[in-house]
C-alpha cells in the first residue's frame, strides 16, 4: 500500500481563509479587530521563529497581534502582572504565552493566571477540565488540528480503534479526549507501556506525539491505518516526525508529512480559537 498524503498546509489554508472571513465580519460589526496578545520571554531561537510565524499568520487572518517581548531575566510575578493586565484589556481576545518560559519561571503558575475565556492555547485547567467533561471550551490547538486532518481525509472516527502515543497535557491527553468525543475507542500509550508494538498494531487511527525522531516504524503500524505524526524533531537543521515516513507509507492508508502536516494546523486552530473567543466574549 502507498499511503495518501494528508496535505496539512492546504487544509490549514482553508481554515485560515474561513477565520479571516469571520475576523473581518467581527471587525465590521464591532468596530475593532480581533486581538491576540503574544508573550515571548527570553531568547529561545525556536520560540522566536514560532512567535514570528504566529504573528504573521494573525496579520494574514485580519487578526491584530500585540507582541510582548520580555528579557529572559523577567521575574515570574512581572510576567503574571502582564497576563493580568491583558486579561482586563478589552482589545485583547486571546492570550498566548509562548513556551518554554525561561528557567526559574513556573510555567504552570503563569498559565493558571490566563483568564480561561482568553486561553486560546487551551492549556488552562478550566478548559482542559471542560474538554474532559464534554462542555464547550477552548480546546488545545494541536489535537484540534489533528481531528480536522483526520476528517479532511474523509475518515470516519466513530467506532475506530485509536491509539495515541504520548500523554502530555498539551498533545496526548487532549488528543485522546477529542477522539473519545468523536466516539473512537481510545488507548493512550506512554513510556511505561509494555509491548508498544502490539498496542500500536491495533490502531485504525495512530497519533504519534512522542518527541523521538522516527520512533514509530513500519512494523508498528496496522495495514490501512491513518497515521497522524505530531512530532517535530530537529536534527542537523532538518525537521523529522515521530514516524518513519518511508516505512509508514508502505502500511498506512493516509499519513501526515513532517513538515506540512500537523504543524500548519496548530497555527490555524490557534487563529480559529482566537476568533471563537472574540465572538463568544463580545
Ligand atoms: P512531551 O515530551 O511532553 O511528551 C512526550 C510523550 O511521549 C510522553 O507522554 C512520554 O511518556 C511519551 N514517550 C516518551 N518516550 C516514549 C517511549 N519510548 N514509548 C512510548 N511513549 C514515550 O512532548 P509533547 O507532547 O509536548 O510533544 C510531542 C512531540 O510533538 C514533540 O516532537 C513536539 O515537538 C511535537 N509537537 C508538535 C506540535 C505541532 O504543532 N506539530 C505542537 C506540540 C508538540 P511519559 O509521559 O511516560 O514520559
Amino acid at each position: 500500500m502507498s499511503a495518501k498524503i494528508i496535505d496539512g498546509k492546504a487544509i490549514a489554508e482553508r481554515v485560515r481563509a474561513d477565520v479571516r472571513k469571520k475576523a473581518e465580519a467581527f471587525a465590521a460589526k464591532k468596530g475593532r479587530r480581533v486581538g491576540l496578545a503574544v508573550i515571548l520571554a527570553g531568547e529561545n531561537p525556536a520560540s522566536k521563529i514560532y512567535v514570528r510565524n504566529k504573528i504573521k499568520a494573525c496579520e494574514d487572518a485580519a487578526i491584530k497581534s500585540f507582541s510582548y517581548e520580555l528579557p529572559a531575566e523577567t521575574p515570574e510575578n512581572k510576567i503574571i502582572e502582564l497576563v493580568q493586565a491583558l486579561n482586563e484589556d478589552k482589545n485583547i481576545d486571546g492570550i498566548l504565552v509562548q513556551l518554554p518560559l525561561p528557567e526559574g519561571v513556573n510555567e504552570k503558575r503563569v498559565l493558571e493566571h490566563v483568564a480561561p475565556h482568553k486561553d486560546v492555547d487551551g492549556f488552562h485547567a478550566m478548559n482542559a477540565g471542560n474538554l474532559m467533561l464534554g462542555n464547550p471550551c477552548l480546546a488545545a490547538c494541536t489535537p484540534q488540528g489533528c481531528i480536522e486532518l483526520i476528517r479532511s481525509a474523509g475518515v470516519e472516527i466513530e467506532g475506530k480503534n485509536a491509539v495515541v502515543v504520548g500523554r502530555s497535557n498539551i498533545v496526548g491527553k487532549p488528543m485522546a479526549m477529542l477522539l473519545l468525543q468523536n466516539n473512537a475507542t481510545v488507548t493512550v500509550a506512554h513510556s511505561r507501556t509494555q509491548d508498544l508494538k502490539s498496542v500500536t498494531s491495533r490502531a485504525d487511527i495512530l497519533v504519534a506525539a512522542v518527541g523521538i525522531k522516527e520512533f514509530i516504524t513500519g512494523d508498528m503500524i496496522k495495514s490501512g491505518a491513518v497515521v497522524i505524526d505530531v512530532g517535530m524533531n530537529r536534527h542537523d537543521g532538518k525537521l523529522y516526525g515521530d514516524v518513519n515516513f518511508g516505512e509508514a507509507c508502505e502500511k498506512a492508508s493516509y499519513i501526515t508529512p513532517v513538515p506540512g502536516g500537523v504543524g500548519p494546523m496548530t497555527i490555524a486552530m490557534l487563529l480559529s480559537n482566537t476568533v471563537a473567543a472574540a465572538e463568544k466574549n463580545a
